[in-house]
């Protein structure tokens, strides 16, 4: 039989405290933090938590772009090679698409995410002198970075607290009793207000890995699942 951990139990019965007295955000507060450390033990070789810190915005940014319906495993090596042979917005507009395409292979969608690396690369030396810009605004006005991206960058790159959400995030946090929302940015919004700015900067990261790996869309794996004392299971159907 399962046992809850004793941290999980005062958890628990704070939670119900909590709902009775509506103040329900202080127990997602102090939830937050076993969470991420239990997260972060399970999940210690993700690819932005573990990259080297010298690598800069540029790096990041194309990483996102590299990495979108992507593993980290397949990730990581191919933004390494890609940036063995441009590691600049300058230098990588002027190698070939078939050069690109080459260094980031097997990377899912080559093709598509070349020609977007050069369309970056060229949009940033036009409008940024080839800088990385550490704002939402301007992050967004890149064509192909979403909310998501600009988040990352920011946080990873710039160490400027932000939440990027994305489907794993947004579907994880509202099973877990974070958030009750419909969309990533109501997450995004939810969070921001509960979650301590501290945890924000690998909070994602960690959350992905973990609807990648435990916490599937259908039939997470429950039984394995290393933050279970913490989870409500909120509309979890079925699970293995
Ligand atoms: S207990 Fe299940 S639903 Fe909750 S986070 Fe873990 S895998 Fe997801």
């Amino acid at each position: 039989m399962h046992t809850l951990s004793t941290n999980a139990v005062f958890i628990k019965v704070a939670s119900i405290i909590a709902t009775l007295f509506n103040t329900s955000h202080i127990i997602v507060c102090m939830n937050a933090m076993p969470v991420i450390r239990l997260l972060k033990k399970e999940y210690s070789k993700t690819f932005f938590l573990s990259r080297d810190r010298h690598e800069g915005a540029f790096y990041v940014l194309i990483s996102c772009v590299l990495s979108q319906r992507t593993k980290d495993e397949v990730t990581y090596p191919a933004a390494k090679r890609l940036f063995k042979i441009a590691n600049n917005p300058k230098a990588m507009l002027k190698l070939p698409l078939k050069t690109i395409e080459k260094a980031i292979y097997p990377s899912g969608f080559y093709i598509t995410k070349a020609r977007r690396i050069k369309e970056v690369s060229k949009y940033l030396l036009e409008n940024h002198n080839g800088k990385v810009p550490d704002n939402y605004g301007e992050l967004l006005k890149i064509k192909g970075v979403g909310r998501k991206t600009a988040g990352i960058v920011l946080t990873h790159a710039f160490q400027i607290p932000a939440l990027p959400i994305d489907t794993h995030c947004h579907r994880i946090a509202n099973r877990i009793g974070w958030a009750k929302t419909r969309t990533p940015e109501e997450t995004e919004i939810a969070l921001t207000k509960i979650i301590p700015r501290r945890y924000w900067i690998e909070l994602n990261e960690l959350l992905v890995k973990h609807g990648q790996s435990v916490c599937k869309p259908v039939s997470p794996f429950c039984s394995k699942c290393a933050i279970a004392d913490y989870c409500k299971r909120i509309n979890v159907k079925q699970s293995r």
